[in-house]
């Protein structure tokens, strides 16, 4: 059971969580006309006055652009100073999520952006690992991701999680924990929640932009962590028949974290996964503010 953060945002105002409700009439929950963030806190292990926040900035601008995708107009800006006020007020104590929603707030029938009022709302709750550390078993779903050309991919809109939702349910209703989507030209997408990584002959490989992923700030962050390191990178599209000899296959978000692969479908992987194991311990190290090079990426939120 969800353990939700006690005080929510809904309609320029804090509130309890239970008193935060809306209409059942509300435009989003029938038409998906919504766009989502989300993103992890933890209370600093060496400072208890003070909760981290793992880029900030870059996830309330792309909560920002998902936001004019619904022609709503929210600055990066006040998305972020509202993500403050509410970890000031919620003073969590264990590591959470907060999930900033941009929507459709107007009540009625007719789907439409234009003319309609809209809203912008956070909740969170507390949130340990999402999938098993020592490697999740993966089944190729039979559901396609959409293609930009149907639905702005760029943004997280809500609309698009139905076919996440029907991905990773076929996934776990069969036997495995996640599901690995591929786009309608055939390549390796993205999974239910997560970009992908794959390694061959040390190179670190993830499908580009113009494979219909979403744009995970998680990506971008193992991405810089990588060209750091010195690891060779590729961005480019990934084919079903690489995935099942890859050195080593990886997941990564928000909630996620780096999460390794060990099956996809039939085919095993390897146990030792050298490149997602340095990832892994410096995105938690960075994240836990244990590393001084990236101390740019996280917020630091004073609690009293
Ligand atoms: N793809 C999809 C479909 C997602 O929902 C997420 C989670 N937001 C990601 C990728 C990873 O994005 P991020 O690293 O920004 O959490």
């Amino acid at each position: 059971m969800e353990k939700f953060l006690p005080i929510a945002y809904l309609q320029n105002r804090f509130l309890p969580f239970e008193a935060a409700n809306v209409s059942i009439a509300t435009h989003a929950l029938h038409y998906g006309t919504g766009a989502f963030g989300g993103m992890r806190g933890l209370p600093d292990p060496q400072n208890p006055n003070q909760i981290l926040l793992f880029r900030l900035d870059r996830h309330c601008q792309r909560l920002s652009a998902s936001a004019k995708l619904l022609q709503y107009h929210l600055p990066a800006s006040k998305i972020q100073e509202t993500i403050i006020d509410f970890v000031q007020k919620n003073k969590p104590s264990t590591s959470f999520y907060i999930r900033p929603f941009v929507y459709n707030s107007g009540l009625g029938v007719s789907p439409r952006l234009h003319n309609i009022e809209k809203d912008f709302l956070i909740y969170g709750l507390e949130m340990a690992d999402y999938l098993p550390p020592g490697g999740v078993s993966c089944r190729i779903s039979s559901w396609y991701r959409q293609e930009d050309r149907s639905l702005p991919l760029r943004g997280k809109i809500s609309a698009a999680y139905i076919t996440s939702s029907l991905a990773k349910t076929e996934a776990v209703e069969s036997g495995f924990d996640e599901s690995i989507l591929m786009n309608t030209q055939g390549k390796v997408s993205e999974a239910s929640g997560m970009n992908i990584f794959i390694v061959r002959n040390n190179t670190l490989i993830t499908p580009g932009f113009e494979q219909d992923i979403l744009e995970g700030i998680t990506r971008d962050s193992v991405l810089a962590i990588a060209r750091n390191l010195g690891i060779t990178i590729q961005e480019r599209p990934v084919d079903r028949s690489e995935l099942l000899i890859a050195d080593e296959v990886f997941l990564c978000g928000t909630a996620a974290k780096i999460a390794p692969v060990k099956r996809i479908e039939n085919y095993e992987l390897p146990t030792h996964r050298p490149i997602t194991t340095v990832l892994r311990e410096k995105l938690i190290a960075i994240t836990e503010n244990r590393d001084e090079q990236y101390q740019d990426w996280i917020f630091k939120v004073p609690i009293h």
